[in-house]
């Protein structure tokens, strides 16, 4: 075991997980590639987990940083801060929802938080409907909507949490259903569970589910939940922590994958758009944001250089088109990643979209979660390749999330990895 391992270990908390027999040190990145402080080299599919979003080192973003750090790093809200109210208005014209207001936070659990506070406030009810197998942060309130037991360290919440079927298609009761049937059948259990309980504050739910193992509804459910939310008068919110800034490449958020009734009421943000600089953040209808009666502010919470880097980012992002980077490149990749996974007996099911794929592991013969999936990460490092593992309950899943500047030799010599690992895993 390394010496930074050992003292890793007497120092951290023990459930503080990291990858590996033996964990890496990430030293320096570029581009898609990091190095570890072996001198290393890895292609990286997991930037992250999901929140290297253009690429390593991009120079736009470092210039930025660096520039802005050179002038003033930090003032606070109490002050008006250019760079936070540029990124707030294009944020607030991207987002889709109509006459935004947009509130910075630093991690996506704050902004989860931020988002429970609004609609728990606007609605006075602190009732949330969440979806089964969804992760939405560590703090107290965000554990208390997450159903997935691996990452719900208590049981107590503030919170009374009703847990809403729909969000894992190929698992659970409607597996076997169309996708018209399983939206049917979603929605009348949803309208059952409403007639059983008081009014609901909000609906959240993680467009494709990140953590739970890139798991997604078929189109059109959110759509049809609105509807009926709508007649109760509850709001929907949408996590987009994983799915935003053009990763699903066919959308540039995942909610509009669910367009057919409107944009959601709040849409939560983080991950990708800091580049890895901590930039969190709720998107909401300016009547729902401005609900609150109270002063309320995040010291850290749109910070000069974090939002710097933000602007540079998103620039960059799409000047460079990077959510049809990702709808091609992604495409091409889902593609082969079927292919290997046709042939892997390991393999249950390859899905995704855009830059967000799960290959979801069995026992061979069977239909049982298949605990290897550390033995395939690890032969994958082995092999020069850095990629996520997520699941449920009853389901291990590789997560392949790469940055969304991708390109084609690049995504053929992660596949070749991949399916490399899956024979020696
Ligand atoms: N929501 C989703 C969908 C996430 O995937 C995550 C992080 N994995 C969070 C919220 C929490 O974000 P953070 O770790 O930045 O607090």
């Amino acid at each position: 075991m390394s010496d930074l391992y050992n003292r890793h270990r007497a120092v951290l908390p023990e459930w503080l997980a990291t990858y590996y027999r033996e964990p890496i040190e990430i030293t320096h990145g570029e581009g898609r590639y990091v190095w570890d402080a072996d001198g290393n080299r890895y292609l990286d599919f997991f930037g992250g987990i999901l929140t290297t979003m253009t690429a390593h080192a991009l120079p736009e973003v470092t210039k930025a940083v660096s520039e802005q750090a050179g002038r003033i790093v930090h003032s606070s809200t109490l002050y008006l801060n250019r760079p936070m109210v540029e990124l707030a208005e294009r944020i607030a014209t991207l987002s889709g929802i109509p006459d935004a207001r947009v509130f910075f936070t630093t991690s996506g659990t704050e902004a989860n938080d931020t988002a429970l506070l609004l609609a728990t406030a606007y609605r006075r009810s602190s009732q949330i409907l969440a979806m089964r197998n969804s992760y939405h942060g560590r703090s107290f309130t965000s554990v208390g909507i997450t159903g997935n037991r691996s990452w719900s360290p208590t049981g107590l919440s503030p919170l009374q949490t009703l847990y809403v079927h729909g969000a894992v298609r190929s698992r659970g009761p409607y597996a076997q259903l169309s996708d018209a049937r399983f939206i049917e059948a979603c929605v009348a259990d949803l309208e059952d569970l409403l007639g059983h309980t008081h009014d609901a504050a909000a609906l959240i739910a993680e467009p494709i589910q990140g953590v739970g193992g890139f798991t997604a509804p078929p189109d059109g459910l959110y759509a049809a939940f609105r509807e009926v939310l709508d007649r109760h008068g509850i709001l929907w919110i949408a996590d987009e922590v994983q799915t935003g800034w053009g990763r699903t490449g066919d959308h540039f958020w995942g909610w509009q994958a669910h367009a057919e009734n409107g944009p959601p009421d709040i849409l939560t943000f983080a991950k990708g758009i800091g580049n890895g600089m901590s930039i969190g953040g709720v998107v909401a209808r300016a009547d729902v944001m401005n609900c609150l009666d109270a002063n309320s502010i995040s010291t850290f919470g749109g910070s000069p250089v974090t939002m710097a880097a933000g602007l540079a980012n998103l620039t960059y992002l799409l000047e460079h088109d990077l959510q049809g980077n990702a709808r091609r490149i992604g495409g091409l990749l889902l593609e082969r990643l079927r292919a290997v996974g046709a042939h892997s007996p390991l393999v249950r099911e390859v899905r995704g979209r855009g830059l967000m794929i799960g290959v979801e592991l069995v026992k061979p013969g069977t239909d049982e979660a298949n605990p290897e999936a550390a033995a395939v990460l690890e032969a994958a490092r082995e092999g020069g390749l850095l990629i996520g593992k997520g699941g449920g309950h009853d389901t291990s899943v590789l997560r392949i999330a790469p940055p969304l500047s991708l390109n084609v030799a690049e995504a053929e010599a992660g596949a070749a990895i991949i399916e490399q690992a899956l024979r020696a895993g």
